[in-house]
């Protein structure tokens, strides 16, 4: 299997290269293809598996189409830990610096404004920790009716941390008709319970 035999655009096949990657890892394998389908999907994977580069590579090409309209974010990725959103970031920026995506990072430590500010221009891309995401939709800042395509990333950690309520919450108030990708390590009661409740005949993965 390799990179070419995925459904990536040309541009994502050179990012790939550039970035030095020769094949893609199993979670890659089995995760870009169905992504780029529109299909839901859960990614049973844990960190340094290649899980990030599985969401965020079809994501780049999904977003290439369509436009961002201020304060409607398009896609929305959830991360436990400002670490993990800043760490995300950076991965739009590695495979992203060919396409024209507009991004906000949305995390606690940091000030409102320059959040806010970014979120008026219209974003593409949203990478929040649940927290402060609550904060600012509570605000008035976000409207997240226009967010059609939604990661929940490392899902048992938000477990341990509590953000189970929050992210239902936050499921909630996004439109229906969207694609939404699952990823954790394990999966305990409440994490396949969240999957049931939020995600449309996810295809499972688990590497
Ligand atoms: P992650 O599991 O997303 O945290 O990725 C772990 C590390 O693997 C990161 O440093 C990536 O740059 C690297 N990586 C991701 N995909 C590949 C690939 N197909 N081949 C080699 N390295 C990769």
């Amino acid at each position: 299997m390799s990179f070419a035999d995925l459904g990536l655009s040309p541009e994502l096949l050179k990012a790939v290269n550039d970035a030095g990657y020769d094949t893609p890892t199993p979670i890659q394998a089995q995760a870009i293809p169905p992504v780029l389908m529109m299909r839901d999907i859960i990614g049973i994977a844990q960190t340094g598996t290649g899980k990030t580069a599985s969401f965020v590579l079809p994501m780049i090409d999904i977003l290439a189409q369509g436009r961002s309209r201020a304060r409607m974010p398009r896609s929305l990725i959830l991360e436990p830990t400002r670490e993990l959103a800043a760490q995300v970031a950076e991965n739009f920026e590695k495979y992203g610096a060919n396409h024209k995506l507009s991004m906000a990072l949305l995390i606690g430590g940091v000030s409102m404004g320059d959040q806010i500010k970014a979120l008026e221009k219209g974003v593409d891309v949203l990478i929040a920790t649940p927290g402060r995401l609550m904060d600012l939709f509570g605000r008035g800042n976000i409207l997240l009716t226009g967010c059609s395509l939604l990661v929940i990333d490392e899902a048992d950690r938000m477990l341990d941390m509590g953000f189970i309520p929050d992210i239902e919450e936050i499921c909630t108030k996004l439109p229906k008709q969207r694609q939404t990708l699952l990823f954790s390590a394990t999966m305990p009661a409440p994490i396949k319970k969240l999957a049931d409740r939020f995600l449309d005949n996810p295809k499972r993965i688990e590497v």
